[in-house]
């Protein structure tokens, strides 16, 4: 039977370490699935690293890496794709709003079907605020509109096959959108609908500044169009300085010019602050370049459960020539 390598990012979730290894153990044993599970601690500030270190030495299915600070939800699922060794592998929450249940069903899905991907979609949204709820639906609507991926009701929670993962593995971008990037690179994909269900114990652990920059990265990484709605400003703009210059001109040849102060004053607030939010949305995305640029590590390893040795992401740097 091919291995299941179980991912799971954990940000300040020391309650609910034991539970999920607990749950998993009990579903992999019932469907005698031979599995594995990495948690990655990103950098929590609670007990986390000691629970994981305690489940890993009680089962030696279970590995642990820790990072040295809090590199984010994204870097935690690339290094435990990294660190995976299954067949294949899912990417799952820590809370256990990603049911074990599913896991198994998609992994018979996986192992009797010729698919590559098996993705779990929400078939309704656990229980969010309004405000949360009204942010995704904008969020996905845009990037549907603008990056053309529809990533609607779809979350970090999929298998993939060693295939997928190599060659996510292989990308060489620094700022990853994991729930994009699995779908940019294609593969044979099926879908199961899965119920959420609340949090196991403690709280989420994105704040709203956190998602917003979340939804600005994701958006920026998976489309051009805010740079060329700028373009578009510019066309419209010129438009109108043609029929306005022109409109000037023939009331001077006409003799009756003066007046028209509230317009002078109008057009230059107006294209003075649309020049400012390009040069913004410009600068956005140069200083995306600059941090691709850098070729920083996503996220760096301070502890694994397997030994207690350093490592960090082993990149190489890009070919200049
Ligand atoms: N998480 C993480 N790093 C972070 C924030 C969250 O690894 O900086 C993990 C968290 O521990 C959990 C998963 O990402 O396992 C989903 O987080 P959460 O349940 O808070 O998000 P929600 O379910 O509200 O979308
Ligand atoms: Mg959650």
């Amino acid at each position: 039977m091919p291995l299941l390598s179980i991912v799971v990012p954990a940000y300040n979730e020391q309650e609910n370490i034991a539970a999920a290894a607990a749950e998993v153990k009990k579903h992999m044993q019932q469907a005698s699935i031979p599995y594995e599970m990495i948690f990655v601690d990103d950098g929590s500030s609670d007990g986390t690293w000691q629970s994981i270190a305690e489940q890993a030495e009680q089962n030696s299915q279970i590995r642990g890496l820790r990072f040295s600070r809090n590199f984010g939800k994204e870097g935690a699922i690339f290094a435990g794709l990294k660190e995976a060794r299954g067949d294949c592998m899912v990417v799952m929450d820590c809370d256990l709003q990603h049911p074990p249940e599913t896991i198994v069903e998609m992994y018979r899905i996986w192992e009797h079907n010729d698919v590559d991907v098996v993705e779990a979609r929400k078939s309704s949204r656990g229980k969010e605020n309004i405000f949360y709820k009204g942010f995704s639906k904008l969020f996905y609507g845009l990037l549907k509109a603008v990056g053309k991926i529809d990533l609607e009701n779809c979350s970090d929670f999929k298998l993939m096959g060693r295939p997928v993962v190599d060659s996510l593995n292989a990308m060489p971008e620094r700022q990853t959108f994991f729930r994009a990037l699995s779908s940019w690179v294609g593969y044979k994909t099926t879908v199961v609908y899965f119920q959420v269900p609340p949090r196991h114990a403690g709280t989420s652990k994105w704040s709203v500044g956190q998602l917003f920059r979340y939804a600005i990265r994701s958006i920026s990484a998976f489309s051009t169009a805010p740079m060329q709605a700028v373009t578009i400003c510019g066309f419209v703009f010129f438009v109108f300085a043609v029929v306005l210059g022109l409109q000037t001109l023939i009331s001077k040849l006409l003799g009756h010019s003066e007046a028209g102060f509230p317009t002078v004053i109008l057009l230059l607030l107006i294209i003075g602050s649309i020049i400012m939010f390009s040069l913004g949305v410009i600068g956005y995305y140069i200083a995306r370049i600059y941090d691709e640029v850098k070729f920083r590590p996503r996220y760096i390893v301070s502890e694994t459960t397997d030994d207690k040795t350093r490592s960090s992401e082993d990149i190489q740097p890009p070919h200049h020539s």
